[in-house]
């Protein structure tokens, strides 16, 4: 089966909660996690109501692989409409949480309305309940998980909850999974925080059940992890660099933007790359890297495990910060460094401590405070607004106190938390938000790779390379090598990339996976687990499907083709050095196409002939 085939609603105005059958007619059309999800949320979402009001909802789903012996089978999803663009949001997160959610015998959480007082959710396998959290509400997410373990004193209970962050209303706060797991991107915090939900707590102890076909699911499962084994990405690079093995491939290429993406190349890309972070350093001679660590079933182990120099200015007074957490990985160690123009390494393993340690997106936080540091630069900003922090780009002491500042709810944060299209839009320069839909661009230049620039343009929840990793084929060569700056077959591509990453995404599975899988490998799998037809034609179908899914939550929402826009310096402002001078993105030579092979109108809007075609 591996379907619990069982939903827990959990009404917060009424403080209920209750069992009910899993849809398995749209599992058959959706999948599960991301897919399923979608499909819930937009039968019983307004998409026009206010993200952070009682009407919206927020999911939490595991896919049909989530908790089986399939690598990296334990993946759950956030999905709700999100704050930070209005769009429809889906966070995927790795850890333990999502397997332990299934081995209780759940699918999925639905929450709806909103509490009056804090509260969190404990399930014991069939048990549900709703337990005050009043003496839980102003703590970080790491004291949250350590109170909540210590009162059910059970350390095989897994814990997702949210920080201050998510409290004090930032726009893009996480929900945070042991401790530096997080569903991280879109504001699916905050609208956790909206519910007064602090956290969920799950301890399970029924397995995932029988899979449809055992033997074929372990001849498929097998394969697949040989595949990932034999595959020097997955085999070797992942394991021993993590992403952060990007860092000077991407900056190599002319791909890796600096300082709120004014220029493309950063001079400081070494020295916060995957080779620094293996580097013994001079005070004590141990590198910034402990090891690599693993989710739940994954024979990747892509995880970064860190240390920040115990003499460095950000922690020496502080022993709580000086032992092995997470990070940094490449989006992060991006985001925080290269486009603040920060290079030092123990400064950026610090505030992404920070990040998982109060749950917030270190891609939209390091973006807005870059944002903030350009118009600081301009004199738009001053210390009088920042609390008196010289927000310069470049200046780790500076962004080490704002960070700080943040968490702690200080003078600037209430700007920070807005993102950086509010705070640009507030002191008059919108086009310094470097931003699609509302959410920050992650760490690939659209001018120096066309491909991606045109996925996040049309990605459904904002910004992301999460929706269709372009970069695979046009850096890396994975399926097959595409030139950095063609627009010629980018559309294809980018629908080929999105329709399959939906899939992946509904599975259970680690998107990282497909750096050494295609369709073929995973298909195996899921049909062996599941009944129906998986054939890799009907996940590319049910991939696709989902993918109009949310489009047309979007369009209902208010969403037209003006939003498949990316900002005017990405279309106007040329590279000024490097391997892609003199690029712009050509956007306008991809987005008729696009909506073409997508089956769209030339104005972007799905017709009914595409809807009937996948029974939308
Ligand atoms: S590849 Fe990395 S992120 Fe994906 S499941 Fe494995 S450890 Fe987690």
């Amino acid at each position: 089966m591996s379907w619990t085939r069982k939903l827990l609603r959990v009404d917060l105005s009424k403080g209920t909660c209750t069992s009910e059958p899993l849809n398995m007619e749209w599992a058959a059309h959706y999948l599960g996690q991301r897919g399923l999800a979608s499909k819930y949320l937009s039968e019983e979402v307004d998409p026009t109501c206010d993200p952070l009001g009682p009407e919206n909802k927020l999911i939490m789903a595991t896919g049909p692989l989530t908790g089986t012996m399939a690598s990296t089978g334990g993946r759950y999803s956030v999905i709700t409409k999100g704050p930070l663009t209005g769009a429809i949001a889906c966070s995927n997160s790795g850890g333990f949480f999502g397997a332990e959610l299934k081995f209780a015998g759940w699918d999925m959480i639905i929450f709806e309305g909103k509490s009056d007082k804090p509260v969190y959710l404990l399930i014991q396998d069939d048990r549900a309940e709703l337990r005050d959290a009043a003496h839980l509400w102003g703590k970080t997410a790491w004291e949250t998980d350590d109170i909540i373990h210590a009162t059910h004193q059970d350390p095989q209970m897994r814990v997702a909850c949210i920080g201050r962050t998510a409290e004090n209303g930032c726009l893009y706060a996480a929900v945070m999974n042991d401790k530096h797991r997080a569903a991280g991107r879109s504001g699916v915090g905050t609208v956790m925080a909206s519910k007064h939900i602090k956290a969920v707590a799950v301890r399970g102890t029924q397995g995932v059940g029988n899979v449809d076909d055992a033997g074929a699911f372990t001849q498929a499962t097998n394969d697949g992890k040989a595949v990932l084994a034999e595959n020097a990405v997955t085999g070797q690079g992942l394991p021993a660099y993590g992403t952060q093995v990007l860092m000077n491939v991407i900056n190599g290429v002319g791909g890796l933007p600096a300082r709120n993406m004014r220029d493309v190349g950063f001079e400081g890309a070494e020295n916060i790359s995957a080779e620094a972070m293996a580097e013994p350093r001079k005070s004590d001679g141990k590198p910034n890297l402990t090891t690599n660590g693993a989710c739940f079933g994954c024979t990747i182990a892509c995880g970064r495990i860190s240390t920040v120099d115990p003499t460095h200015f950000s922690v020496k007074d502080k022993p709580q910060y000086q032992g092995a957490s997470g990070g940094l990985e490449y989006e992060a160690a991006w985001a925080l460094g290269a486009d603040t123009g920060v290079d030092d390494l123990d400064a950026l393993t610090y505030v992404n401590f920070l990040c998982n340690e109060d749950g917030m997106d270190p891609i939209s936080f390091g973006a807005t405070v870059a944002a903030a540091m350009e118009l600081f630069e301009e004199g738009v900003i001053t210390t009088e607004q920042t609390g008196g922090v010289d927000l310069t780009f470049g200046n780790a002491e500076a962004f080490v106190a704002i960070t700080e500042q943040m968490c702690q709810g200080g003078a600037f944060s209430e700007d920070l938390g807005m993102g950086s299209k509010r705070l640009t839009e507030k002191y008059g320069n919108p086009d310094l938000s470097m931003s699609v839909k509302g959410q920050e661009f992650p760490a690939y230049d659209p001018r120096g790779i066309q491909g991606i620039g045109l996925n996040y343009a049309t990605s459904n929840r904002g910004a992301c390379h999460l929706r269709g990793y372009t970069i695979a084929s046009e850096v890396l060569g994975i399926p097959v090598k595409t030139e950095l700056n063609d627009t010629d077959g980018k559309p294809e591509l980018v629908k080929a990339f999105q329709d399959a990453t939906a899939l992946v995404d509904s599975s259970g599975l680690c998107i990282f996976t497909t750096f050494a899988w295609g369709m073929d490998n995973i298909a195996p799998q899921i049909d062996a687990a599941c009944e129906g037809d998986w054939s890799v034609e009907n996940c590319l179908e049910v991939g696709e499907r989902i993918w109009n899914m949310e489009r047309l939550f979007n369009e209902a929402a208010g969403f037209t083709a003006d939003d498949d826009k990316l900002p005017k310096r990405l279309l106007q402002e040329a590279i000024k050095d490097g391997p892609t001078k003199g690029q712009v993105n050509r956007l306008g030579e991809m987005l008729p196409k696009y909506y073409e092979v997508r089956g769209w109108t030339p104005d972007g809007k799905i017709p009914d002939e595409t809807r009937k075609r996948l029974s939308l």
